[in-house]
């Protein structure tokens, strides 16, 4: 198993800094046994001044209070705060390249009652960037994404990793990479822990919101599009548009931009390093350091992470 921390690792819990291997959480928590929190996956970045940035820090701290209200946890931080404490974790534990995990976390209640009181952990651990050249071999998952009408799936709460988790390890144990989930209607919806784009003659194509997490990374790269002059359309997508397409990729803050090889048993077409969906990758990767150029370290990294 990964090693996230170590004796010297400093979280933040809940107004202080403490140290990760002597913090602990009540085992009573409504969290712990039915999957009742809301969380959030942020990378921050050695920018090519030097100076490391938490990436969209706004829109993961906005996301995490909407996710909270969601599930009705009470919220009590601000935006900023927890963008200042997230620096100080990071400082503290002396990180520039790394992956941070806010947790927002209930007291011990064994009932389905309300709380009056939410608690809030902020992990980071060291992770590079990689953008990876890899392509990943995806299959089509026999897991649905939930149902919006039994989940609010715009929220990303920790029960609904229990469908991302089944779904990634039936990919591996199949020798897959990973799997991509369609939504109740049969649509493809989005991978266990990112995003979807295809590609199909020069024109990006995304999953419209409603069955899906609302992707930073996803309004990254549409944003990215726009300024790039690629065209980029929100629509409902079948198995048959993907399986005819010439590219895709997932993208999301863990896995970044990452492309493609196969669907099932369906090859992409189109050479990666001449799509557009490589342009977009690399503009991924200039952004993400706040950079126009593109020189940059690859190699491969897992996408299941959420
Ligand atoms: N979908 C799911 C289910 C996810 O867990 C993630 C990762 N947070 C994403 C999409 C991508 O979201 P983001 O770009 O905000 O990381």
């Amino acid at each position: 198993m990964a090693s996230y921390y170590n004796d010297k690792t400093e979280i933040f819990l809940n107004g202080s800094f403490v140290k990760a291997a002597n913090a602990s959480i009540d085992l009573y928590s409504q969290s712990l046994h039915y999957g009742y929190s809301v969380f959030e996956g942020i990378r921050a970045y050695k920018t090519i001044n030097g100076i490391t940035k938490i990436f969209k820090a706004e829109a993961h701290f906005d996301r995490l209070k909407q996710s909270a209200l969601a599930m009705n946890m009470p919220y009590s931080w601000t935006r900023d705060e927890l963008i200042a404490a997230t620096y100080e974790v990071l400082k503290r534990n002396n990180f520039q390249d790394a992956y941070i995990r806010p947790v927002v976390y209930a007291p011990a209640n064994m009932s389905f009652a309300k709380n009056e009181q939410s608690y809030i952990v902020i992990e980071a651990w060291e992770m590079q960037p990689f953008l990876g050249d890899k392509l990943l071999k995806v299959m089509t998952s026999s897991f649905e994404r939930p149902n919006p009408r039994g989940f609010k799936i715009h929220a990303k709460a920790g029960g609904h990793y229990v469908n991302s988790i089944l779904a990634s390890q039936e990919a591996k144990a199949l020798g897959y990479d990973e799997a991509l989930l369609k939504d109740m209607n049969g649509f493809i919806a989005e991978g266990p822990g990112a995003n979807v784009f295809i590609e199909k003659d020069d024109v990006l194509y995304t999953p419209t919101l409603g069955n899906i997490l609302p992707g930073i990374t996803r309004a990254t790269v549409i944003e990215l599009c726009n300024e790039m002059g690629i065209a980029v359309i929100e629509k409902q997508i079948s198995s048959e548009e993907l399986s005819t397409a010439d590219a895709a990729f997932f993208c999301g803050t863990a896995a970044e931009i990452i492309g493609w090889q196969s669907i099932d048993d369906y090859t992409f077409p189109k050479e990666w390093n001449n799509s557009s969906s490589r342009k977009i990758q690399l503009a991924y990767s200039d952004r993400i350091v706040e950079k126009n150029s593109n020189e940059k370290k690859r190699t491969h990294r897992e996408a299941s992470i959420a």
